[in-house]
């Protein structure tokens, strides 16, 4: 948005018609988030911004969210977009991510390879971070639709189990 063009607030809490100036109040309504000049060509200020960003395309900030993670912690990184949305469609990731013990994750088969297709798999959270503290591996339920070639045996289900019940205690 260009300073001196008029905009109005959906909410209608002003009176006013806005003029875009230097430091505009977001439009997002019971925000009081500034937009900065810079910024101009959005409304919105960064937090909504990255919000409405996420709420319209959650799988290209999800997406976007892995590669940042995976440089910051030096891991390689050798998938397309293209690639991670289908994985993540497929797989269940995409509906079953979050924040929860249950949410799914993303995994990578090999430890100290990159995220790329055939070294990726869904974990729940909790899984994965047992995995993480025991620094071993830890067989899983989650779907094993990019990992078809491991199916667990009647042993190490029980002994799955086992593990899920002590990490529950
Ligand atoms: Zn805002």
């Amino acid at each position: 948005m260009k300073a001196g063009a008029i905009y109005e607030r959906p909410d209608g809490r002003d009176t006013k018609k806005m003029v875009a100036t230097s430091k505009n109040y977001c439009l997002t309504e019971r925000c009081r988030g500034l937009v900065h000049k810079k910024k101009e060509h959005s409304p919105f200020c960064a937090k909504c911004r990255t919000r409405r960003f996420a709420k319209k395309f959650p799988l290209k900030y999800s997406f976007n969210n892995l590669r940042k993670r995976a440089k910051e912690r030096g891991h390689g990184f050798d998938l397309s977009f293209g690639e991670y949305e289908s994985f993540a469609l497929r797989s269940g990731y995409a509906t079953g991510k979050g924040k929860t013990p249950d949410s799914l994750s993303i995994d990578r088969i090999a430890n100290d390879g990159p995220y790329k297709v055939g070294n990726i798999r869904v974990l729940t959270l909790s899984f994965n971070s047992m995995k993480a503290a025991k620094k071993s591996f830890v067989p899983f339920f989650a779907n094993q639709i990019e990992n078809q070639a491991y199916q667990p045996t009647a042993e190490e289900i029980e002994a799955i189990q086992k593990q899920l019940a002590e990490h529950e205690n």
